[in-house]
């Protein structure tokens, strides 16, 4: 007997903030939502301790928390949730086509629409006791996790846009912020760049690296190299912050969807569109630069609606032909 493929009518690939919100709203349009919720369930907010910023909680929650009650407030409205990592994609080109997907390397489904919410991972140093010091002072999101060295002395790592802005935003809260710099200059934009040397306890040491994060539970201090004259430097610092960008989770999709040269998935105007009929990406996948649970949130939300509305016009077009 061949195998029954399952159609699923609205395939949502990841399980964060915009999953489980493109989630919610395309089960209560009657899409028969199936999740593959990949290999973090919850995504990065699950390895983030309180979360402050997302409206709707005054009293904050902790990320994983956050996570189960998306996850419940889908599964509500009949989200199927199931474990498991899409492996492979075959993407229709066609108005109405069928994506054929692979989970797991092993089961085959077809989807006549699919939400791609699989997120962005943080880019580490990958030193042993910056691994270590993960949730005891070492952070990715300066805006996620600042707020608990207010008044403090930190440091961040890197020279792009993300860095100079969050190095700015820290220096708002912290006592001292101190800004390692690989090269000689700056990649951030000018403007970026400005507001750093205007930020007055704000220091930017440039040619200097992370020799190695010193602290046995907790972060307590910064061993720097100078990459030029190979001189060692060692400061007291209680929250390490790594902002040398992130990567995209888009490798399945590489050669089906347009992407830009960093691998972030590109969309339609102000949609989430891809260039792929029926497809569609929302949350960090397709977003480096406001990175924020909400504002995946936001356009999970955008993902389900644009699903239902090509779903609508794919079958009104069938009844005209019929
Ligand atoms: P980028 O890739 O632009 O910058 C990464 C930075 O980290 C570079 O300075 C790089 O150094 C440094 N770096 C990388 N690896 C290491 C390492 N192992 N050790 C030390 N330093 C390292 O990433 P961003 O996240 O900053 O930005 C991504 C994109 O998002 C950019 O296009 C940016 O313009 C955009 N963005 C825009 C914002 C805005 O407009 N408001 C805000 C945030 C991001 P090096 O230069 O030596 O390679």
């Amino acid at each position: 007997m061949p195998e029954t493929i399952e159609r699923i009518k609205c395939l949502i690939i990841g399980s964060g903030p915009a999953g489980y919100t493109a989630a919610i709203y395309a089960a209560r349009a009657d899409l028969k939502p199936i999740m593959y919720t990949g290999m973090e369930p919850g995504g990065q907010l699950t390895t983030t301790t309180e979360v402050d910023n997302f409206p709707g909680y005054p009293d904050g929650v902790d990320g994983p928390t956050m996570m189960v009650q998306l996850q419940q407030q889908a599964e509500r409205f009949g989200t199927q949730v199931r474990i498991g990592m899409v492996t492979a994609v075959e993407l229709s080109d066609a108005q109405g086509g069928i994506h054929k997907v692979t989970v797991d390397q092993s089961k085959h489904l077809e989807a006549e629409t699919i939400i791609i919410a699989t997120g962005a991972t943080a880019k580490y140093l990958g030193l042993p006791s910056e691994q270590r010091l993960r949730g005891g002072g070492v952070s990715a999101c300066a805006v996620c996790d600042g707020f608990f060295y207010k008044g403090q002395d930190v440091a961040i790592v890197g020279g792009g846009d993300t860095a100079a802005e969050e190095a700015t935003y820290l220096a708002n809260i912290c006592n001292k912020v101190t800004m390692l710099v690989r090269k000689g200059e700056m990649r951030a934009s000018k403007a970026m760049q400005h507001r750093v040397s205007a930020t007055k306890n704000l220091e930017v040491l440039y040619h200097t690296e992370v020799d190695e994060v010193l602290g046995d539970q907790v972060v307590e201090g910064l061993r720097m190299i100078n990459n030029e004259t190979g001189e060692k430097k060692e400061i007291a610092i209680t929250g390490f912050f790594v902002a040398i960008g992130h990567k995209p989770n888009t490798e399945i999709f590489k050669g089906q969807i347009d992407m830009d040269d960093t691998g972030y998935i590109i969309t339609k105007g102000k949609s989430t569109k891809t260039n792929k009929p029926g497809v569609f990406a929302s949350g960090d996948v397709q977003d480096k630069e406001y990175r924020q649970a909400v504002t995946a949130a936001g356009t999970g939300c955008m993902a389900a609606l644009d699903a239902e509305r090509y779903l609508a016009a794919v079958e009104s077009k069938e009844e005209v032909e019929a």
